[in-house]
């Protein structure tokens, strides 16, 4: 298949870049950086700096959009906000225009989307139906996920994965959490209690393919383990994993004042479970946190 990726050089694109390829896919990655830059890591792939060049680009078969700015990279002040909003909802609404332009449009676009769409759902069990509570990143991701959906009336089937907080080797957020760790100076945030819907990078890359390739996947499909933990739970596995103690807790109030809104991120959460996936028969590779977080660290 011939298949277009945007946000093909970051942490998850880069693995479902390599994993296309050693598939037999033929891929074009929408890249801000030079096409050397590009190819170093996601392999054989045609770079294009520009949507706009795509327009005479057709034949696809398939759309996988992954661009974003980082959302835990920088503070959330005002301007920030918007480079995370535009970096997603307008770069989606600039692809899906130039998708319609093509007279052949793709089968399936699979969009991404986080489990930051249902907001801060306390210790609730969280499926693809759950109200979510109105935030920052609830308004985020759902304009997010409303502009992919602007092609389905056009027939394209669009698939959004609300991907959980990514575990892997070489980047991510654990890539942050392990200095402190591997020092001995880790511990839980906050109370510990708030829930991190945690999934290894090979399920969500595998996930996405799953969705590209089934004919009957379309709507929201909530992209974590099936086993949710609680950042207190998970503080714990990964000190274990490790072989060193996690006994320093960061309070409440300190990553609030470092961080302010973007503490969020760390101090709320969802259980979300992957209920439509199992309901659709994905399998999980790593559905349990101790095998996922020692292959993703190295251990
Ligand atoms: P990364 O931050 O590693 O990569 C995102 C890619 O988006 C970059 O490689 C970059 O490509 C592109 N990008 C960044 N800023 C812009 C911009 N202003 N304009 C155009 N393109 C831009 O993200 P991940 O691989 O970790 O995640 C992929 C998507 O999944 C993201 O949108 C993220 O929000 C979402 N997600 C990730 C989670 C995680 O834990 N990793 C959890 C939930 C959702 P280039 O530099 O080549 O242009």
């Amino acid at each position: 298949k011939r298949i277009l990726v945007t946000g093909g050089t970051g942490f998850i694109g880069q693995s479902l870049c390599q994993k296309l390829i050693a598939e037999g896919h033929i891929l074009t990655v929408l890249s801000r950086q030079p096409a050397p830059d590009v190819q170093s890591v996601c392999g054989r792939v045609e770079a294009v700096n520009d949507l706009e060049k795509l327009r005479d680009h057709e034949g696809f078969h398939a759309v996988i959009n992954l661009a974003g700015e980082g959302i835990a990279d920088k503070r959330w002040s005002e301007s920030r906000k918007q480079e995370l909003r535009d970096s997603r909802i307008a770069l989606t609404n600039q692809l899906v225009d130039v998708i319609r332009s093509w007279q052949t449009l793709p089968p399936v676009l699979v969009s991404g989307s986080a489990v930051g769409f249902y907001g801060d759902q306390g210790s609730r069990r969280v499926t693809e139906d759950t109200p979510p509570n109105d935030e920052f990143t609830h308004r985020l991701c759902s304009d997010w996920e409303q502009a992919a959906l602007r092609l389905e009336p056009d027939g394209v089937r669009v698939c959004l994965s609300r991907t959980g907080v990514v575990a892997g080797p070489g980047g991510g957020f654990l890539q942050r959490m392990l200095p402190p760790f591997k020092l001995g100076l880790g511990g839980r945030l906050g109370s510990g209690e708030q829930y991190m819907p945690w999934v290894h990078r090979d399920d969500v890359v595998a996930a996405l393919i799953w969705m590209m390739d089934n004919e009957g996947a379309r709507g929201a499909y909530n992209v974590v383990s099936p086993n949710p933990v609680t950042n207190r739970q998970f503080t714990k596995c990964l000190a274990g994993v490790l072989g060193r103690p996690a006994i320093f807790p960061v309070p409440a109030p300190v990553l609030k004042v470092a961080l302010g809104e973007m503490s969020r991120l760390l101090l709320t959460g969802q259980m979300a479970i992957p209920e439509r996936l199992e309901a659709e028969g994905f399998e999980f590779r790593f559905p349990d946190l101790s095998p996922a977080l020692a292959d993703a660290v190295g251990y």
